[in-house]
């Protein structure tokens, strides 16, 4: 047994209920370890660095501010309460709105296909609803227009004008970027009706990567989805999978794929593989990416040209949930860190000042997860501030958690949801959960 750092509470992988757990350090690695009295014990790795490194990623915490309005009460307790109740710590930062459950591909890694008799697909009205209990449970925040593969629907534009109708400013598509690639008719569609960036899987630089992830070769396809974006001058956000052996040897030519694209593709969002599903064994220390493996792994993959202390906790969710960072490209061709932005904490530049946790983060993402257009006309915009603008890249980490890894307290803190067309807020991490069998903890809309 391990030094105790802390104790929270989690859920046993096979029956769901609620159980102490203790984060350890054992041997200079952080774990969360727990025993369900009727199904044993396990232990799963939950930070590859020392617990002076996981205490350190934890100051500066602080809670947000809760829920505008609550749909449900606190009754059974967290996590069977969402939601979101009022005991929930954070707003929401982006909101999930699955627009359909079909989609073009088959992904071996996709969570929202862990359940696949999953069918619904609301209905204009319905998703009126939605957006409506988004904006009365927590008001204007991100919306990602979701799946399944969002684009599958025709009436896409129409869902994302009534998105605007409805009062939000900022929306993305979550795709795997198949159809914009083919039609740039439908992408100009999609772009006129207001959204403002394409947040597009992207897993790798080669085809070996896609086989594995999503189960065909598919980096022509992402590459032709971006010129497309470049031409309708939208916004692009790469979002890697990463699984360990299969495409963690990528992270540092993701990054320079992604400032070849440069001012199109404005952020890369990294999501560590999470287990969902049928998955009866807890995953092995060998089977996990924590967010210390992915910022190592940054600065070595760019021969330094990223470096550990340029990625800082967000501390809209629980810190321990991600990391966040903003780099210029400077006219040499290199990412220069200017972190504190991605906190959104700098003073006398546009308006940002010390605005609570969410409001911080909702902010980052309107702002820098678009493309300013006038940036498009004039490539060699010259000044400071004009890179600042438009030459530059966010990189952000999200490993979600799994009934393995979760830690409720994180999940109270939580700033990502999906919203359901029950009006239920979720969040993400409760909402997609199995058990070691594949049950969900919240079950199919
Ligand atoms: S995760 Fe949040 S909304 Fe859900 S039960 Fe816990 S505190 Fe309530
Ligand atoms: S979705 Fe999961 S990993 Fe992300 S903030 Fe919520 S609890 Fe944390």
């Amino acid at each position: 047994m391990g030094e105790l750092l802390s104790e929270t509470e989690s859920l046993c992988p096979v029956c769901l209920k609620k159980i102490p757990a203790r984060k350890v350090e054992d041997n200079g690695k952080v774990y969360l370890e727990k025993t369900c009295p009727e199904h044993g014990e396990s232990k799963v790795l939950i930070w590859r660095q020392d617990a002076r490194h996981y205490l350190d990623w934890t100051m500066g915490s602080e809670k947000g501010s809760g829920p505008l309005h609550s749909f449900t009460t606190v009754d059974k307790d967290c996590p069977y309460d969402c939601g979101l109740c009022p005991e929930h710590w954070t707003r929401a930062c982006t909101m999930v709105l699955e627009v359909t459950l079909r989609c073009d591909l088959r992904c071996p890694v996709c969570f929202a296909s862990a359940d696949e008799n999953r069918q619904y697909e609301p209905d204009i009205e319905a998703i009126r609803g939605m957006y409506e209990a988004v904006m009365e449970g927590v008001g204007a925040c991100t919306i990602q227009l979701s799946g399944g593969e969002p684009t599958v629907r025709h009436d896409l534009p129409q869902i994302i004008a009534l998105g605007r109708e409805v009062g939000f400013s900022h929306i993305l598509i979550n795709t795997n970027g198949v159809r914009i690639a083919r039609e740039p008719d439908y992408l100009r569609r999609i772009k006129d009706a207001g959204a403002n960036a394409i947040y597009l899987q992207f897993d790798g630089v080669t085809d070996d990567v896609y086989r594995y992830t999503r189960g065909r070769n598919l980096f022509n396809i992402k590459r032709q989805a971006l010129a497309n974006c470049a031409l309708e001058k939208i916004g692009v956000i790469l979002v890697p999978t990463i699984v360990p052996s299969v495409n963690d040897h990528q992270l540092g030519d993701i990054i320079q794929f992604a400032k070849s694209w440069i001012p199109t593709v404005k952020g890369v969002h990294f999501q560590p593989i999470s287990y969902l599903g049928r998955y009866p064994h807890p995953p092995g220390d060998e089977d996990r990416i924590t967010i210390p493996d992915v910022i190592r792994a940054l600065e070595c993959q760019t021969d330094g040209e990223l470096k550990w202390q340029d990625f800082l906790p967000r501390h809209a969710q629980d810190s321990h949930c991600s990391f966040s960072s903003f780099f210029i490209l400077t006219r040499k061709g290199k990412l220069q860190a200017m972190s504190n932005l991605a906190r959104g904490r700098v003073t006398g530049w546009g308006s940002y000042t010390e605005p609570p946790p969410e409001e911080s983060s909702r902010r980052f993402m309107s702002r820098h997860w678009r493309l300013n257009e006038s940036c498009c006309q004039s490539r060699d915009a010259g000044d400071f501030y004009s890179r600042l603008l438009n030459y530059y890249l966010t990189i952000t980490c999200m490993p979600f958690q799994d009934v393995w890894s979760m830690d409720i307290d994180r999940l109270r803190g939580c700033c990502g949801h999906v919203v359901t067309p029950g009006r239920q807020i979720i969040p993400f991490c409760a909402y997609y959960l199995t058990n070691s069998s594949g049950q969900r903890l919240y079950p199919v809309p």
